[in-house]
């Protein structure tokens, strides 16, 4: 296995396929890939992905059924690939669970960026008591019960645990992609301080958006639909929110805390 783990790229185009698969294996994943949307859901389930790159425009079925179909066995992080014509229905299509787009033609540099952004960040499925060398964090571990102690965030019924990367709403737990998580993550260690959809656009794409880095209606829009998706997952009341805030033509903030 490659020190970071499984990617897995579905793309038909062979000259893109072959970039996707010198990038990632360069920095540092045992790659796998497929030509068409019915192997790459395959060969997804085979190895077990990490990390999958995924062509919005395949041979046999489009790459919004591939995520459909894929989400049901994997939390593998998605990053889909569209041409430029396509980037609003892709955006739209984070809602079926991916957590990133790439406009084609991409440079290499942005892809690693993004990949590498999200490798700091790693989730590790409930259940799993032993982090795979692909997971475990550079942060320093204290001990098990030290570290863990501080590691919950909670508010308004909802907890978060930033070791695990769970997040249970009255002790159920939720399934979120990174993107979601991530987000949802940088509300709740707030105090309830507004970010922008630009703070939000860098929480899930990394340092790579740096400061100066200019960011797209399109970037925002997608954040705009993660947040949907956690609205969702949360079952947020639009009139009443328990966790996110709308700041209209600004951004979000964490809703105050309620009395018990
Ligand atoms: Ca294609």
């Amino acid at each position: 296995m490659g020190d970071l783990g499984v990617a897995v790229v579905i793309e038909d185009d062979v000259d893109v396929r072959n970039l996707l698969d010198a990038v990632l294996q360069q920095a540092g994943f045992e790659v796998h890939s497929a030509g068409t949307g019915r192997d790459g859901v395959d060969v997804a389930r085979q190895r077990q992905a990490n990390v999958i790159t995924l062509d919005v425009g395949l041979p046999d079925i489009d790459g919004f059924e591939v995520l459909r179909r894929i989400r049901q066995f994997s939390d593998a992080y998605v990053v889909m690939l569209t041409g430029r014509d396509e980037e609003l229905d892709t955006i739209t299509a984070l809602q079926g669970g991916a957590d990133d787009y790439i406009v084609k033609p991409f440079r290499p540099r942005e892809l690693r960026a993004r990949i590498t952004a999200m490798l700091r960040r790693p989730r590790v499925a409930a259940g799993d008591d032993a982090p795979t060398p692909a997971e475990s964090g550079p942060v320093g571990s204290a001990g098990p019960a030290g570290s863990r102690r501080g590691a919950v965030l909670q508010h308004n019924g909802l907890a978060l645990d930033t070791e695990t990367r769970t997040v249970a709403l009255g002790g159920t737990p939720l399934g979120l992609t990174r993107s979601e998580f991530d987000l949802l993550h940088e509300l709740l260690k707030g105090t309830g301080a507004v970010r922008t959809r630009a703070d939000l656009v860098r929480v899930v794409r990394g340092e790579y958006y740096g400061e100066d880095t200019y960011i797209s209606e399109a970037d925002e829009r997608a954040v705009e639909v993660h947040i949907g998706n956690l609205r969702r997952k949360l079952r947020e009341d639009p009139q009443d929110p328990r966790w996110l805030v709308t700041v209209r033509g600004v951004g979000y903030r964490l809703a105050p805390k309620r009395a018990e």
